[in-house]
């Protein structure tokens, strides 16, 4: 690899002083030293806030590539987000606020939602589920879908969630792959004033899928659909009747919680296994120490059940440390694009946390949305999924956290199950850079063989410890998880690029595979996508590189610009020759698309390999996860 030096030049932030004095365990430089030389206290204290039925033996026993942690444990993960809340002072406190697409809302408190999680639990169990048993689920965004996500593993059964935006043949390959015996879902979810059918997609879904003995429909509109009584079950006839009380299935600590496909941005979706003790630890420690989450807070996590970040920072997480939270099944643009800062003002929502893509549709439409609304209650925003961009990063600073707010911007990934790389709420921020790992993760840049690579200059990102929320295994594909350690010996790989600065302050530049190498050098797309969107017109872009004999690849850029700009020949100079400025002669596209979109993962993330296959004429591989 050829290891070039980029442009690291940023502006630092300092948090408000208010900021600084916040909970962390103590000074950083201090704790992350500790935490490295001595991984297992360090783990094991941030274990022991939490209950357990019986206490581990080990806390880590490593047999590279596979970990076992906190092994001889056991516990529900079920019993910290829900029994030891209500056993204590949270009993009464809002552990749920939902808003539905039509405005209307639910509130449910921490005791409401135990008792509806052990009255579905037995519903579960009814049906004859036992610990281990995997359910696939198809639901909308409503409470019910937390309800049963905790009613599943209250029970030990193993979930696997799909989102609901996805169709028949995805949730299909998704059911076969995973055995599921049931599968919960809705008549429909409901996006911007439409319903869609999710039931039909479901029946679809089945056909030659023959582990699956049983579906629960959740019906919320009137009239109801019919249902086949063989094998359909309607939501509340289940738990007609049934106690209120479910004691939680005792688990070893390495049992799976849960399978969960990745986003597919790359490739086929990988079924990654995480396991109960080690990411509940793990989800726990981010939610408290990360986004600094109190009692006091109303935290807003706009991410859907359906992704690893609606997982461990909408469910688990936050519940684990007793959060209020709120999440809706509202769009960001209907019934207009003020909808979301409606809801911090009308809520008081205190911690945001939110994905660049939402970021950069609200950057394009303006200022004036959000400045209609008072935001004085946010004190703290979140950003995840790819990486936020300066533009994207100084547009949400000072338009959103007035100037002031800390932004963590989290790295990590569906296999990683919690944060990885962030500044924590008191670090200084860097635009462009997410920030430096967290205590207990061993982060760092190396080139092909494995050796560091000096600030400066690009490498792979790898992990070069165990962490407790690792994924243990891909599901039915050991030699996919065996892959992401073989790469670098030692590591795990994380199939990103990346660059750090003089302070260890890390910065994405794409993924390993959309590097574009143009003339030897390595360049990031994340790196010219960021020199474009900082041009005034751009609201949003992706390059791809193109086989070319003389330099090995030419850069294409795709653009769309914000309100107001028309593309053509003079802007295409323009932005060629802003990039040029920006990164240098070898970074410049040598063609401008301009266009009104760009294929994206249903979460949110730009599928670069569709815009190379199309430019090159050849075949893109899994569309599964693209969004229509
Ligand atoms: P697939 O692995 O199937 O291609 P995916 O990688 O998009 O899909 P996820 O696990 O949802 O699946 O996403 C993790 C990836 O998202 C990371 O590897 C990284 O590329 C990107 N990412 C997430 N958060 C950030 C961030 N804060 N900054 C930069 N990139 C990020
Ligand atoms: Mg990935």
């Amino acid at each position: 690899m050829n290891e070039e030096k980029v442009n690291l030049k940023a502006p630092v932030y300092i948090p408000d002083s208010s900021y600084r004095d916040y909970r962390w365990m103590g000074d950083y430089e201090t704790v992350y030293r500790e935490s490295v030389e001595n991984p297992e206290k360090f783990w094991e204290d941030i274990a022991g806030e939490l209950e357990w039925d019986k206490k581990w033996d080990n806390v880590l026993e490593w047999d590279y590539p596979d970990a076992r942690w906190f092994s001889g444990a056991k516990l529900n993960i079920t019993a910290n987000c829900l029994d030891r809340h209500v056993n204590n002072s949270r009993k009464n406190k809002v552990a749920i606020i939902w808003r539905g697409d039509d405005g209307c809302e639910r509130v449910f408190t921490y005791r409401q939602l135990f008792r509806e999680v052990m009255r579905f639990a037995n519903g579960l169990k009814k049906l004859g589920i036992k610990k281990g048993d995997r359910i696939c689920f198809y639901m909308p965004f409503v409470p019910e879908h937390i309800i049963a996500i905790l009613a599943c593993a209250r029970i030990g059964a193993v979930h696997t969630i799909v989102y609901a935006g996805f169709g028949s043949d995805s949730l299909h390959q998704r059911i076969v792959d995973s055995e599921a015996k049931l599968v919960i879902t809705a008549d429909v979810s409901i996006r911007r004033g439409k319903r869609i059918d999710l039931k039909s997609i479901v029946d679809e879904a089945i056909v030659n899928a023959p582990s699956v003995e049983r579906i629960i429909v959740y019906r919320r509109t009137k009239p109801e659909i019919e249902l086949y009584a063989e094998m359909e079950l309607d939501y509340y006839s289940l738990i007609k009747g049934e106690s209120f009380h479910c004691d939680p299935e005792i688990m070893d600590a390495e049992d799976p919680l849960f399978i969960l496909y990745t986003s597919g941005t790359t490739g086929v979706p990988k079924g990654i296994l995480h396991t109960c003790g080690g990411y509940m630890v793990g989800t726990y420690y981010t939610s408290k120490y990360v986004f600094d989450i109190k009692d006091s807070d109303v935290y807003w996590c706009t991410a859907d059940p359906g992704w690893i970040t609606g997982h461990s920072y909408l469910v688990y997480g936050p519940l684990a440390v007793g959060a209020t939270i709120l999440f809706s099944e509202t769009t960001p643009d209907y019934p207009d694009l003020g909808v979301w800062w409606e809801m911090v003002e009308d809520f008081g929502v205190t911690i945001l946390y939110t994905a660049p893509t939402a970021i950069r549709m609200f950057m394009k439409y303006g200022e004036s949305w959000p400045d209609k609304y008072n935001l004085e209650s946010l004190r703290i925003l979140g950003s995840v999924g790819e990486p936020l961009n300066p533009e994207a990063f100084e547009w949400f600073y000072r338009v959103i956290g007035k100037s002031k707010l800390p932004i963590v911007d989290t790295w990590w990934q569906t296999e990683t199950g919690m944060h990885m790389i962030t500044t924590i709420v008191g670090q200084p921020m860097k635009p462009g850079f997410a920030g430096k790992p967290i205590p207990g993760v061993v982060a760092d840049i190396v080139d092909n063989e494995g050796n560091p690579v000096e600030p400066g200059k690009k490498g792979k990102l790898v992990i070069k410890a165990p962490w407790p929320s690792m994924m243990r295994d891909v599901w039915n594909n050991r030699e996919r998880y065996e892959h992401y350690w073989n790469d670098i010996p030692g590591c795990y790989t994380v199939g990103d690029m990346a660059v750090k600065d003089k302070d260890g302050y890390i910065m994405i530049i794409g993924r390993s595979d959309d590097v574009i190498i143009v003339s030897g050098h390595n360049i990031g797309s994340a790196e010219v996508e960021s020199a474009l969107v900082d041009h005034k017109a751009v609201s949003e872009s992706a390059v791809v590189g193109i086989p070319d004999d003389l330099k090995g690849n030419l850069i294409v850029a795709y653009v769309i610009l914000k309100e107001g700009f028309t593309g053509g020949e003079k802007l295409e100079n323009e932005l060629k020759y802003h990039v040029r400025m920006t990164l240098g002669p070898i970074s410049m596209p040598s063609d401008i698309r301009f266009v009104q979109s760009l294929p994206k993962t249903r979460s949110g993330k730009i599928m670069r390999r569709v815009l190379r296959a199309q430019e090159m004429g050849v075949d893109p591989g899994d569309l599964s996860t693209l969004e229509d």
